[in-house]
């Protein structure tokens, strides 16, 4: 697709698990170089939309296209592989691991150096390893970690655990990036940090989908937002427009 095209086409997306139809017949579509909420209540099958669009779940019934290419029945790290990056909505890091090694992991599908290399230290395994450190340190220093670099994650403060996420998740290159919630659990200082960070990535033309809970940050970045309730897409449009829909204010409330 062209630039200003859509990037993720989701038709008639079904996940049933038995009896519960946590996504019930979404649509979804995503236009190249905007940030796109998707809210909802708890519950309402945010996550497990995120889940079914990274290739954890196979959904029930429903299409899936991203960038030209269908998703469903390709394995995770196959669709990651070709662009799609998310963060969790529980932080996963490497705890015991520094902030640049967490990096690298994202960085190793980038890897050509096979077990020979890697263990007699080959010149070709030398210069991939400085370019791992280099690409490593310039994710951090873009999220503002640079200077703890060497850090173990465990010892970083929460929100910088979460910054750390994204810069995982850069490392791997994406053409979207999916945020599980990332500002949950921040401070307000660490939420204004995280929106700027959001807005640079999606300067960058890499596309956002945004999960989140936190209503402001929803309507200070978002391009566009759909609305999740009961597994059912009951709104989409402009922040505002989405923000002032009967259906959604009922959503909340009753939720
Ligand atoms: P949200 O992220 O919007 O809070 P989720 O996508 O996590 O909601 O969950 C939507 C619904 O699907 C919930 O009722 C949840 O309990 C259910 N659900 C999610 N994953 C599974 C699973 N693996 N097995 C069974 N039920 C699940
Ligand atoms: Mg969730």
């Amino acid at each position: 697709a062209e630039a200003g095209g859509d990037l993720l086409v989701a038709q008639g997306v079904l996940m049933q698990f038995g009896g519960l139809k946590a996504i019930n017949n979404v649509d979804l579509r995503v236009r190249r170089g905007t940030i796109h909420g998707l809210i909802g209540p708890n519950g309402s099958g945010k996550s497990t939309m995120m889940n079914v669009l990274t290739g954890i779940y196979v959904p029930t019934a429903g299409s899936i296209d991203f960038a030209g290419n269908p998703v469903v029945g390709r394995t995770s790290s196959d669709i990651a592989l070709s662009g799609i990056a998310r963060t969790f909505q529980n932080v996963q890091l490497f705890g015991e691991m520094t902030a640049l090694q967490n990096v690298q992991v994202g960085l190793h599908h980038t890897f050509a150096s096979n077990i020979l290399d890697v263990s007699l230290h080959t010149p070709r395994y030398k210069r991939e390893e400085k370019a791992a450190i280099d690409r490593g340190m310039g994710l951090l220093h873009f999220v503002g970690l640079g200077d703890l670099a060497t850090e173990e994650a465990r010892n970083l403060p929460y929100g910088k655990q979460r910054l750390l996420e994204i810069a995982r998740a850069l490392a791997l290159d994406p053409q979207l990036l999916l945020l599980d919630e990332p500002a949950a659990g921040l401070t307000a200082p660490d939420i204004k940090e995280l929106i700027t960070i959001i807005r640079k990535i999606r300067d960058h033309g890499i596309t956002v989908i945004l999960i989140e809970h936190h209503m402001d940050v929803v309507m200070s970045i978002c391009d566009s937002v759909s609305v999740l309730d009961f597994g059912q897409k009951i709104a989409e449009g402009k922040p505002a427009e989405v923000q002032a829909d009967e259906k959604v204010v009922e959503a909340y409330l009753g939720g």
